[in-house]
Order: C-alpha cells, then sequence, then structure tokens
C-alpha cells in the first residue's frame, strides 16, 4: 500500500470534502458501537472476560520467545512448518518461495492485515501470480484499486450505489442485475467461484496462534477463509508474532471478547481452528500448511514503553468511537491502520519521521481506551509519540515554538497574565470581524467550518478579585 501517512492533515481535507463519504461514515460510527453495546449488555461477564485477556496477551508478551518455540514445534508435529520474517520484504519473500515450490500461479486471499502491511499483493502480482480477494469488502476494494478504509470493513467507506456502479465497470454482467445488496453479493460470489476452484494456494491471516496444540483460529462471517485454507493445495498463514494464545481456553477468551468488540456478535458466523496439512485419512484439505510470522518492529515495541500495543486484536473498535475516524474515515490516515491504534501503530512500524502528523490526530477525548476491549492506553501513547517527535526535532518548528511560549507562560504568572490579557483582547476584537479572523494564518485551520467565539467582558479571575474586595469591604462595615 502507498505510504502518504505524512500528508494526514491534507488527506484529512480531501476527505471531509467528499459529500458521498460523510453520511457513509455517520452510519458507520452510529450503527458500530450500537451492535457492540448491545451485545456488552448481554454478557454481564464482559469486563471480567476484558481482563482474563488482557492479563493473558501480557503473560504472552513476557514469555514470547518461549511461547514462539512451543508453537513452532507444535506445528511441526503435525506436519507444518513455521517460517519467520523480521520484515515486509522476508515476508514476501518467503510466500514467493513457496509459492514457486509448489507452482503456484493463482492465488486466493483471505482478508489479512498482515498482507496489507507488507503489501504482499503487488510482490505476488509482480511474480507474475494472479491474485483474488475473497473477502467481499477486500474483492470491493481490489476491483476499486483502492487500500482498506477500515480494519474489519474494508469497504465500509463505499455507498451501495458505488459498488454497483464499480461492478458494472468491472463485470461483464450480461443477463445479471445488480438492483438491491443480495444480488450484488451473488454477483460477487458468481465472480469469487471459479477462483476458488481454480487456486493453487490459499492465503490467509490468523485470529490467534494456539500453543498447547500449534492450531490457528480463523474468524469470519463469510466462509471464504475456510474455503482459502481448504481447497487449494498449498495453505499459508501469515500472521505477526503477537498472536500466540498458550490455550484453546486462551483462544476462546479471545474469540467472545473479539466477536462483541468488532461486530456486536456473540460470536462470527464461521470460527475455525486448523492445525497442519491434510492427513493421510482425511478426504481434503491442503496438502503443504506453512505459518509465516512477521516482527516488524514488534519485537522493538515488546522491548519499550509501547508493548501494550501488541494487545491488540484488530477488532476496530477505537475506530468506530473514533470522533476524528468519524469525520475523515481510514484513508486519511495513510496506511494500513486507520484510526486510534493506527495513529499509535503507523509511526511504530514506519518510523515517526513519515507519519508525524498521526499521533495528533487525536480529541484526547479518551473514548478510544473506555472501548478498547484490550485495555490499550491510546491516548497515553499518542501523548508520548508527541513527546518523542518533539525530542527528535521531527515536530515541525512552528509547533515547538508555540508549546514553548505557552511552557514559559504557565511558569510564570505576570507572564501568563500579560499574555492572556493580549489574546483576549485580539480574540475580542476578532470575534467582532469574522473575515479577518478567517486571514489570520494560525487561526484559519480554527474558523474554516465555525465561528470564532466573542469572550466575555470580564476574566473569572478579575471578577474573583472584585468580589474578594467586596468581601472585604463589608467585613470592615
Ligand atoms: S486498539 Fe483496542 S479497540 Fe483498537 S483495534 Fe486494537 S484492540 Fe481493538
Amino acid at each position: 500500500m502507498q505510504h502518504t501517512s505524512e500528508h494526514f492533515l491534507q488527506n484529512s481535507r480531501i476527505a471531509l470534502s467528499d459529500a458521498q463519504l460523510k453520511p457513509v461514515l455517520g452510519a458507520v460510527s452510529t450503527f458500530l458501537p450500537a451492535l457492540r453495546q448491545a451485545a456488552i449488555d448481554q454478557t454481564p461477564e464482559f469486563e471480567s472476560l476484558r481482563d482474563y485477556a488482557v492479563a493473558m496477551k501480557d503473560h504472552v508478551l513476557d514469555h514470547l520467545e518461549t511461547y514462539l518455540t512451543d508453537f513452532e514445534r507444535a506445528v511441526q508435529t503435525r506436519g507444518g512448518a513455521v517460517h519467520h520474517a523480521a520484515g515486509p520484504d522476508d515476508l514476501n519473500r518467503i510466500v514467493l518461495a513457496l509459492c514457486a515450490q509448489a507452482g503456484a500461479r493463482k492465488v486466493i486471499k483471505g482478508k489479512s492485515m498482515v498482507g496489507e502491511e507488507t503489501n504482499l499483493n503487488d510482490a505476488l502480482q509482480g511474480a507474475g501470480i494472479e491474485v483474488l480477494e475473497t473477502d467481499l469488502g477486500e474483492y470491493i476494494i481490489q476491483q476499486a484499486g483502492e487500500p482498506p478504509s477500515h480494519i474489519i470493513g474494508p469497504a465500509l467507506h463505499k455507498s451501495k450505489a458505488q459498488v454497483a456502479e464499480l461492478f458494472r465497470q468491472k463485470h461483464d454482467l450480461g443477463e445479471r442485475d445488480l438492483g438491491d445488496v443480495p444480488q450484488m453479493v451473488r454477483e460477487a460470489r458468481h465472480m469469487l467461484r471459479q477462483g476458488f476452484l481454480e487456486a493453487d494456494a490459499g492465503i490467509t491471516g490468523a485470529n490467534a496462534l494456539v500453543v498447547e496444540n500449534g492450531a490457528i483460529m480463523l474468524v469470519t462471517n463469510e466462509g471464504n477463509g475456510d474455503l482459502c485454507s481448504t481447497l487449494p493445495r498449498l495453505h499459508i498463514v501469515i500472521a505477526g508474532i503477537e498472536k500466540l494464545v498458550p490455550t484453546m481456553e486462551d483462544a476462546s477468551a479471545l474469540h467472545r471478547v473479539l466477536c462483541r468488540s468488532a461486530t456486536g456478535q456473540i460470536t462470527s458466523a464461521y470460527t475455525t481452528f486448523y492445525n497442519g496439512p491434510r492427513r493421510g485419512e482425511e478426504p481434503d484439505g491442503p496438502t503443504a500448511f506453512h505459518v509465516i510470522l512477521l516482527d516488524n518492529g514488534r519485537r522493538a515495541m515488546r522491548a519499550g514503553k509501547y508493548r501494550s500495543m501488541l494487545r491488540c486484536i484488530r477488532c476496530g473498535a477505537c475506530l468506530n468511537h473514533c470522533p476524528v475516524y468519524r469525520h475523515v474515515g481510514g484513508h486519511a490516515y495513510g496506511w494500513v491502520y486507520p484510526g486510534p491504534m493506527g495513529s499509535v501503530l503507523t509511526p511504530l512500524m514506519t518510523g515517526l519521521e513519515r507519519a508525524p502528523e498521526l499521533p495528533n490526530a487525536c480529541t484526547s477525548c479518551g473514548r478510544c481506551e473506555e472501548t478498547c476491549p484490550m485495555r490499550i492506553p491510546l491516548p497515553e501513547h499518542l501523548r508520548q509519540l508527541r513527546d518523542d517527535a518533539a525530542t527528535a526535532g521531527i515536530t515541525p518548528r512552528e509547533w515547538r515554538w508555540g508549546i514553548g511560549a505557552a511552557m514559559a507562560a504557565f511558569r510564570s504568572p505576570w507572564l501568563y497574565r500579560l499574555s492572556s490579557g493580549i489574546a483576549r483582547s485580539a480574540l475580542a476584537f476578532l470575534g467582532k470581524h469574522p473575515d479577518l479572523t478567517r486571514r489570520v494564518p494560525l487561526l484559519r485551520g480554527w474558523v474554516e467550518g465555525r465561528s470564532l467565539p466573542a469572550p466575555e467582558a470580564e476574566t473569572f479571575m478579575s471578577r474573583w478579585q472584585r468580589r474578594q474586595q467586596g468581601k472585604s469591604g463589608e467585613h470592615r462595615l
């Protein structure tokens, strides 16, 4: 995926002026939180499930290397193989080598954020391998040539009319109609079916990797992941190293937290555990099974102050509750991961200098932390990243000057009184002259969509002093 996260402000302006996007995002940010809340209301033990999941993930992170070794052994015992990829290029290279070894020319894919991280589709197509995304949302954006805009609903930014128009352009429809959503789903299924039957290899992600038996937990609502895993002769699983859970019981707890937080479901339509290739007596399944574990900055994260980000289960709840995401959508964030979790993960995975604006894409309302099932302190991480950016000299010079001036004023009462007095007079003047305000460089962004209110005639301090003087006058009488 092309990296544009250094231009978050520019991308946001484009998104804010997109009249089609606004109602779609408004609907997403309303119905997904409502579904989540309804599911949680039916689960009195939800808070204790969260505590369990957080403690379990922290335990895995404490013993990550041991669990990685045990998982690898468990997969090998069941006839599979585990590969380790330090970065995106390593993962893509391993996938290409496995495809070459199996003579695979046609690949079907289930939804995988790791595949987006490594830009796997481009690597496969560059090697002359045909790739077909089989998750409906991923299929739509593959046809549109766009990146995903939401981690659980890649095409949530598209309206029904846009999808119908896209299919009309890309498909040879013949007699088939696209009048309603079921017809559009049938149309996508019609196109995907042949792809499933012809594929040489299937690539899927994983929602959890179970150490005790080497199983891969795959959670979907369309069943496409299961077809990718069972029909082709080669199954490749790609996942981040943080996906490990010690036992099936832990996977089950994580599954309960994930489904409720992501889509407000008590359980997903399909949840499957795979371990290893087809065994001798089995009638179907792949003949080769490979798991590729990606680091891509995760070990560095684990060693530092952003360790809790590795608890993330990619449920998307923080996106659905974020006022910034609600207005600008996922593409504004410019990389694989949008919303609050993306504003933390993107700088950590691609470098803060490549995403300097993202840690500031936050109103500090705290809703992301409240809703995150894994209790990740997202606002705190965003503050830490701003601090890191200032320390590294990445923060733009004007911002540093502004913050330096504010700090000097906060430290000195007389300077604070002087500067707030000047600011109050200036705001009183500008509040009465909105046209002029729109021409002031530092204020332009704030007043583009709203008017600047003129301050009260008297400050709180002067009122307070007047009241105190009145009281002491009363005592003297
Ligand atoms: S940060 Fe939390 S809420 Fe956001 S995707 Fe990850 S687990 Fe879900």
